[in-house]
C-alpha cells in the first residue's frame, strides 16, 4: 500500500498556507504545515493591512479577537513631487462601522494567533523545517524532502504557500524565472511613537481608529515606486517598495529610497520625534496575471504569493492568499471523494480562482503592469501636470485665472502634447479590456 503520513502536507505557514490549513483541519482531515521559521510569522513581512472578509468567512468575527492593530477609517493617495503633494482618498463613517473593511496588524502577531487557530482545529504545524525539495513519484507530487534527519514526508497532495519567488513551484517547472520588472522589493520601518501623537498627526478621534497613504508620483525619479503610511495602535508603518528593474536601473537601493521617502517635506512631520523599532525588507510579486506560473499539476497546488496572486494596485495580497489556500483546500476535499489526485482533477482549482474575485482581479488589471514598464512617465509626468496646474490655481497673485487655464492648457501642449494625452487615455482604457 502507498505510505503517506498526512492526506495534505502544506509548505509555508504564512496567510495561504493557514487558511488551507484551516479549512481542511476543520474537515477532519490530517494536515501538516511545515514552516522554516522559528513560529509563523516570524519570517514575515507586510505593510500591514489586513483587508477582512477573506478570513471573516473562515473565522467569523475574527477581528474581536485577533491582535489587530486600528481599523481604517481612511484612505489615502498621495502623489509626492519635490516640493509638494496632491492628495486624494477616502475618509468614510461607513468604515467606521463594525465589521470594518480593513486593519493595520502585524505580521508576526497576526500570524502566531492565526497558527493557534489552525492547531486548535487539530492541524500539525512543524516549525523550523525547511523544505528542500518535492518529492516526486513518477510525474506525481507524492511528498516533501525536508531538513530534518529522515526528513521525507508523504502525502496525498502537497499545497506549496512558500511565498514569493517559489523555488518549488520553479523546480516543478510550474513557475517561470521571475524577471525583473515583475517583482518589487520592499523596505519598512517600524517607528514608534505616542498613540496620541498619532491620533493628532492623522486627524483619527482615538487610537482604534487608523489611517493609510499609498504614495508614488515625480519625486522618486520616474520610478515604479509606491511607498506607504499606516497607523498601527503606538507606531507607524512606513515602508516603499520599487520594481528591481528601476532599482537596478537607477543604481538606488531601497534603504536610500526610504531615506528620500522620510526627508519629504509632507512625510517629515508625521514621523518626526519617532523611534525607529524595526526594519524589514521582503520582495513583492508585482507581475499580476501574466506573471502566474501554472497553478496545479499532479498532487499539487500552488497558492498565495508562490503563485505571484497579488493585486499590487490595492495592495491586497493577504487576503487574495487567504481566498486561493480556501479554494485549493476545497479543491482536495472534492478530489479526496474521488480518490483522484491527478491534475485533470486539481484543474478545478485554477477554475474556482477564475470565478472567484482574485483572478477576476488580476485579469482586470492584466495589462497595466506592461504598460507601466513601457510608460514609466504616467506616474510621474501627469501628477506633476496636476501639481504644477494646481499650485497655479491656488498660488493668487493678481493673475485673472482664465489667463491661468491658457498658461495650463499651453503647458499641457508644450510638455505632454494633446495627441500624446490622447494617447495615453487610449492606452489605458486599452489596457482595461
Ligand atoms: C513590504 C510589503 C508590504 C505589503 N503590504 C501588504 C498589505 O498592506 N496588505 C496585503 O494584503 N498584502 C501586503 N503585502 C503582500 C502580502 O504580504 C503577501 O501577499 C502575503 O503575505 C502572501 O502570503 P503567503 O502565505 O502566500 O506567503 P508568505 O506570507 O510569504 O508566507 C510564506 C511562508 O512560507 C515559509 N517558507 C518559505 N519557504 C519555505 C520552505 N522551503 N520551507 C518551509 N517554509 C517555507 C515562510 O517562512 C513564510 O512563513 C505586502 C508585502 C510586502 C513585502
Amino acid at each position: 500500500m502507498k505510505r503517506t503520513d498526512f492526506d495534505v502536507i502544506i509548505v509555508g505557514a504564512g496567510p495561504a498556507g493557514l487558511a488551507a490549513g484551516y479549512v481542511l483541519a476543520k474537515e477532519g482531515i490530517s494536515v501538516a504545515i511545515i514552516e522554516r521559521g522559528i513560529f509563523p510569522g516570524s519570517k514575515n513581512v507586510m505593510g500591514g493591512i489586513f483587508y477582512r472578509s477573506s478570513l471573516d468567512d473562515l473565522i467569523p468575527d475574527f477581528y474581536k479577537e485577533a491582535p489587530i492593530e486600528r481599523h481604517i477609517v481612511e484612505q489615502k493617495f498621495w502623489f509626492l513631487s519635490e516640493d509638494s503633494m496632491f492628495s486624494t482618498g477616502l475618509r468614510s463613517e461607513r468604515f467606521n462601522i463594525e465589521p470594518y473593511n480593513c486593519f493595520s496588524i502585524f505580521r508576526a502577531k497576526f500570524d502566531k494567533w492565526f497558527a493557534k487557530k489552525v492547531a486548535d482545529a487539530s492541524a500539525m504545524i512543524i516549525n523550523e523545517t525547511v523544505v528542500k525539495d518535492l518529492i516526486l513519484e513518477g510525474e506525481k507530487v507524492s511528498g516533501v524532502r525536508t531538513d530534518r534527519p529522515n526528513g521525507d514526508l508523504y502525502s496525498d497532495v502537497v499545497i506549496v504557500a512558500d511565498g514569493v519567488n517559489s523555488f518549488l513551484a520553479k523546480s516543478l517547472g510550474l513557475g517561470k524565472e521571475i524577471r525583473t520588472n515583475d517583482v518589487a522589493i520592499a523596505v519598512k520601518e517600524v517607528i514608534e511613537l505616542p498613540d496620541k501623537v498619532i491620533n493628532d498627526r492623522f486627524g483619527v478621534s482615538n487610537s482604534s481608529e487608523g489611517v493609510t497613504i499609498e504614495i508614488t508620483g515625480p519625486y522618486f525619479n520616474n520610478m515604479r515606486a509606491m511607498g506607504f503610511i499606516y497607523t498601527n495602535r503606538n507606531s507607524l508603518s512606513i515602508g516603499i517598495g520599487a520594481v528591481i528593474e528601476d532599482l537596478v536601473r537607477l543604481k538606488i537601493n531601497p534603504n536610500d529610497l526610504l531615506e528620500i521617502l522620510k526627508k519629504h517635506p509632507a512625510i517629515k512631520p508625521l514621523v518626526s520625534g519617532g523611534e525607529a523599532k524595526e526594519y524589514m525588507a521582503h520582495m513583492i510579486p508585482e507581475g499580476g496575471y501574466y506573471a502566474m506560473p501554472r497553478l496545479y499539476s499532479d498532487g499539487v497546488m500552488v497558492v498565495g504569493d508562490a503563485a505571484m496572486l497579488v493585486n499590487s494596485i490595492h495592495r491586497e495580497g493577504a487576503n487574495l492568499a487567504i481566498e486561493s489556500g480556501k479554494l485549493a483546500a476545497k479543491t482536495y476535499i472534492e478530489a479526496r471523494k474521488k480518490g483522484d489526485f491527478s491534475k485533470k482533477t486539481l484543474s478545478s482549482y485554477q477554475k474556482k480562482l477564475e470565478e472567484s474575485f482574485v483572478l477576476k482581479d488580476l485579469k482586470t488589471y492584466k495589462n497595466l503592469p506592461k504598460l507601466l514598464e513601457e510608460k514609466r512617465y504616467l506616474i510621474s509626468k501627469y501628477p506633476k501636470f496636476i501639481i504644477d496646474s494646481m499650485y497655479e490655481i491656488y498660488n493668487v497673485d493678481r493673475v485673472p485665472k482664465s489667463e491661468k487655464i491658457r498658461l495650463i492648457m499651453n503647458r499641457a501642449k508644450k510638455e505632454i502634447g494633446y495627441f500624446n494625452i490622447l494617447k495615453d487615455i487610449f492606452n489605458i482604457w486599452r489596457s482595461f479590456r
